[in-house]
């Protein structure tokens, strides 16, 4: 059975997981549970956006499609839940207005860890209100191979370049627990996963030349794609 929608955002410590997901792959999952475990969270929201302000539409599956194959990747999980917030929403899916709605609906002591790979985190300075993004929920930074990259090292030092260099100098990193804090923005988490080398555009790309991708995403997903003719 797949897991149904769920917009309830119960918890106390509560991940987010924004993406395009299309389509929903085993690296997504493996670094999911990874964050729940290192980070204890008590659950994780996988929440695909309607229309992403930072690509092209091209290939890129209707958003009832991409939600039913999370509905399916998540089936029988405890701590991994989907929401249609963003499918809801008409217009460009801003994270800002995702993260407000969510606050509205959590009790106030509620943890928010929006949770993005080291990828998608390097550009958040261009993305809409990034400094109320940040100061309205932690940031949970997932390793991830970053092609073209211009820092290096590993995630912490990675993160400390960035961070300093184009958001804030006021970011210090604290030993104790694991994090930068600023003095207005809430802590940016480092999570060091074992990533999967896994990313959608490759799976696309496999679909497109007739190569298998079963190794790659669960097996329900792969019927499901092949069933509607998606991404040839
Ligand atoms: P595309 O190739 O189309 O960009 P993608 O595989 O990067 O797809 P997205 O939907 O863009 O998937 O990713 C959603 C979030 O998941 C991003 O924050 C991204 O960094 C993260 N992510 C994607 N794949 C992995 C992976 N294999 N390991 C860790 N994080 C990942
Ligand atoms: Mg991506």
């Amino acid at each position: 059975m797949p897991t149904k929608t769920d917009n309830s955002f119960e918890g106390r410590r509560i991940g987010l997981f924004g993406g395009t997901f299309n389509p929903i792959h085993k690296g997504h999952l493996t670094a999911a549970s990874q964050v729940v475990r290192l980070l204890e969270l008590d659950r994780i929201y996988f929440i695909p956006c309607a229309t992403p302000p930072h690509k092209t539409a091209r290939c890129l599956a209707p958003g009832k499609h991409r939600l039913s194959m999370i509905r399916l990747a998540l089936a029988g999980s405890k701590k991994m839940h989907v929401s249609d917030l963003e499918m809801q929403r008409p217009g460009p899916s801003f994270s800002i207005d995702t993260i407000i709605t969510v606050r509205g609906k959590v009790k106030p002591e509620a943890a928010l860890f929006f949770i993005l790979g080291l990828d998608a985190f390097l550009s958040i300075h261009s993305w809409k209100d990034w400094f109320r993004l940040m100061s309205e929920s932690c940031m949970a930074v997932m390793s991830r191979p970053v092609q073209n990259d211009k820092v290096t090292g590993n995630l912490v030092k990675q993160l400390e370049t960035y961070l300093n260099s184009t958001l804030s100098l006021d970011y210090i990193y604290d030993e104790l627990h694991r994090c930068f804090r600023h003095p207005e923005l809430q802590p940016v988490y480092p999570v060091e996963i074992k990533p999967l080398d896994i990313s959608s555009s490759h799976i696309r790309n496999c679909l497109k030349n007739k190569l298998p991708i079963e190794a790659m995403v669960p097996k329900a997903v792969a019927a499901y794609i092949k069933e509607k003719g998606l991404y040839l």
